[in-house]
């Protein structure tokens, strides 16, 4: 193996903690603290700008690794661990990085991660943490890993040692290798631009769904709630926060599956074949297809196959209809206005 280069360093990164975060993601951050006892080993941040991702990622590694935190689960900022996060010197806190320019060395900023780093990432995430229970890498962004870094990967996303965090960030998660994706726990940013608020006509239940939408999966989603969201569907790209007032009665598992259907009959129809499931629905099927990307409605096929595979995971329930909707605009219709 050559050597490990000293831009390699895993350590020393000085997480953003005096910057407050956007309030959705201080609230997303608080959720998934106070999930702490089944924190995932692996988490697959998306969605947002790359500095909101780096911020949020850095706040819930001090979380994480605080010693004393407080009852939101948030980093109490006095502890000894915190104190090292602060001054840069945590060694728990990793962060794996494409190598940056250093001109005395005569190096040019690199777009990838090197193998020898994460090589050297998973010799030390074999090793117990050193200062408490938890280890918090990094990984920003995911997509700097090409297929043989993401496959060296791979075998600690599988079987991760005990104690180990891994968050990747990516602003683009459908490039990554699939396998990648499948192991890590998605979580997308929520897009405060986008919620709704009281006050902007939405009945005060609604809001609350679409901040935390029904945790429980086995509940029958009701037919009118289900009829509601393939008709907003069917309008096509002037899809909106506002359509998901109308399916109030849907918890996500059911709105996933709903879309899933949906977009997989949307393939269907755009590749020339009939609707499987929505046979009925055939011509708003055809004229929804003939204005998305095709290759969008593959990627959210993907996504949501993804998401569905972690519907009952507790982490999950905070992704709500409204956020996976506008996924779903972005992918199917990229030049429609991005506005609410
Ligand atoms: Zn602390």
């Amino acid at each position: 193996m050559s050597q490990v280069d000293a831009g390699d360093s895993l350590l020393g990164h000085v997480p953003d903690i005096g910057a407050s975060l956007p309030t959705a993601h201080a609230a997303q951050v608080e959720r998934l603290l106070a999930r702490r006892s089944v924190f995932p080993h692996a988490l697959l941040i998306s969605g947002g700008m790359a500095r909101d991702l780096a911020r949020l990622a850095d706040a819930l590694a001090v979380g994480l690794l605080c010693d004393a935190p407080q009852a939101d689960g948030t980093a109490c900022g006095v502890c000894a661990a915190c104190r090292l996060l602060a001054a840069g010197n945590h060694p728990d806190l990793l962060r794996l990085r494409p190598l940056e320019a250093d001109e005395a060395a005569g190096r040019k900023a690199s777009s990838q991660i090197r193998i020898e780093a994460v090589r050297q990432l998973i010799g030390t995430l074999a090793l117990s943490p050193h200062h408490g229970r938890c280890r918090v890498c990094i990984i920003d962004p995911a997509e700097a890993m090409n297929s043989a870094t993401a496959n060296a990967l791979l075998k600690v996303l599988e079987e991760p040692p005990a104690g180990n965090v891994l968050l990747l960030l990516s602003r683009r998660p459908m490039r990554l290798l699939p396998t990648l994706r499948s192991r890590c726990l998605p979580i997308r940013l929520i897009d405060e631009s986008t919620m709704v608020k009281p006050g902007d006509g939405v009945e005060p239940e609604m809001v609350a769904f679409l901040r935390d939408a029904d945790p429980d999966p086995v509940a029958r989603a009701p037919w009118p709630a289900q009829r509601a969201l393939v008709d907003a569907l069917a309008r096509g790209e002037g899809l909106g926060v506002p359509a998901a007032s109308r399916i109030s009665g849907l918890t996500l598992p059911a709105a996933l599956a709903v879309l899933s259907r949906w977009t997989h009959d949307l393939a269907r129809v755009k590749a020339g074949g009939v609707p499987r499931f929505l046979p009925f629905r055939a011509a708003e099927l055809a004229r929804v297809a003939a204005l998305a990307d095709l290759q969008g409605i593959l990627h959210m096929g993907k996504r949501l196959a993804e998401w569905q595979r972690h519907a009952d995971h507790p982490l999950i329930a905070p992704l709500t209809v409204a956020d996976i909707l506008l996924e779903y605009r972005a992918e199917l219709f990229p030049s429609a206005r991005t506005a609410a």
